[in-house]
């Protein structure tokens, strides 16, 4: 999730809209998650035929948030089941966020008050969830599983390698089945107790973003006041993912939280949605060395299609900032990390991804290379990372 300075005020503005008309997330998500494009989307007919032939993997999307059902299509938003399969997405992230800051910015952000306790108890969330960011976490990995026990297989969530070698097999043989991936965003959902990581790992998630937008009591967030490095909880903390196998995702990490995770690292370590300093400088960019740091890990960075990852609106926008990345490191360290439905308007919804296609072609990338960018990349790194 990534927000510009003025949302506080924005969620201000349809907070009061909300009190009046109820639902106060539907209003935030249609006031923010919008397309700078609408659909449908066109391309020629070779590139559609390129982009079908790809197993398509996008390391970020976070529409668990919202009060949407994901089976069902919605007129606004950027991701639900009927659009990943127009889209022929075969597998996405769902990003869990637990804590948004009242008045966000890039930079110097105090944790509290809190938008998601506002948002809890507007949308009817469970009781428990209003003070606790572990059951934030974990309604929204049972609002997904209710999905994929609904969704008669179209959905299938992704916690181990066997798993993910019967979705690609089932996708390689025409079966259209999406796999689900959980990401936390941010470990303030352990409420302070590291042993809550056995509960979220149980509940399925096996990727774990260290902080969010502002410092917690494990690491420091690039939006942090203090952007302090890895605490000594964290640090266990760090040494129990690896442990478990699951991914660390240092998007929105501080630079100090950033390098001491490296530095600890055994296997390969991702960002999963943002920019990179080289096209858009921002506090919460990766710079060159970060870029590095990733790539020397055998890991991935997710490179977003909004406005606040690219400093711009376009395709070719997010394509520069791969072209970046590949210059830097190599193809095989680029990915996608939409952020869909975080809470950021985008260049296009999850159909729109041929978009993207004819604008890397354009750029002279080839088509192994786009086969490579559109997944090929997250699955290397997911079939050697997941228990
Ligand atoms: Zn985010």
């Amino acid at each position: 999730m990534r927000m510009s300075p003025a949302t506080g005020i924005r969620i201000l503005g349809a907070l009061c809209v909300a009190a009046l008309l109820g639902g106060c997330g539907a209003v935030v998500d249609r006031l923010l998650n919008r397309v700078y494009e609408a659909p449908p989307y066109e391309v020629e007919a070779a590139t559609q035929e390129l982009y079908r032939r790809q197993l398509v993997v996008d390391l970020h999307g976070d529409i668990l948030l919202w009060r949407r059902d994901l089976l069902e299509r919605a007129g606004h938003g950027h991701v639900d089941l009927p659009r990943l399969q127009e889209g022929n997405v075969a597998l996405q992230v769902f990003g869990v966020v637990t804590q948004v800051p009242f008045t966000f910015s890039l930079d110097n952000n105090k944790p509290t008050p809190d938008v998601i306790s506002a948002l809890a108890w507007s949308d009817d969330w469970p009781a428990e969830t209003r003070d606790s960011r572990l059951e934030r976490a974990l309604y929204q990995a049972d609002k997904l599983a209710d999905r994929i026990a609904r969704s008669d297989g179209a959905l299938t969530l992704v916690t181990d390698r066997a798993e993910l070698e019967a979705l690609i097999a089932a996708r390689r043989g025409g079966a259209p089945v999406i796999g689900a991936i959980l990401l936390l965003e941010g470990a303030q959902a352990l409420d302070g107790e590291l042993a809550n990581i056995d509960r979220l790992y149980d509940a399925g998630f096996r990727i774990v973003g260290l902080s969010h937008l502002f410092d917690n009591d494990m690491a420091g967030s690039a939006h942090g006041t203090e952007k302090h490095g890895l605490t000594p909880q964290g640090r266990e903390l760090v040494r129990r993912l690896q442990e478990k196998r699951m991914i660390i995702d240092l998007a929105h990490a501080s630079p100090q939280a950033f390098d001491e995770v490296i530095a600890m690292a055994r296997g390969p370590v991702i960002a999963s949605h943002g920019g990179v300093r080289g096209t858009c400088d921002t506090n919460r960019n990766l710079s060159d060395d970060q870029v590095r740091a990733i790539a020397g890990t055998g890991g991935l960075v997710g490179i977003g299609v909004y406005r606040y990852a690219t400093c711009g609106k376009t395709v070719a926008d997010t394509v520069r900032a791969m072209r970046h990345v590949a210059d830097l490191v190599g193809v095989s360290h680029v990915a996608l990390g939409s952020d869909f439905d975080g809470a950021v308007a985008t260049v296009f919804d999850t159909t729109g991804w041929p978009l993207l296609v004819e604008a890397l072609l354009a750029d002279g990338f080839s088509e192994a290379e786009i086969a490579a960018i559109l997944g090929g990349n997250a699955l290397r790194v997911l079939r050697e990372a997941l228990p």
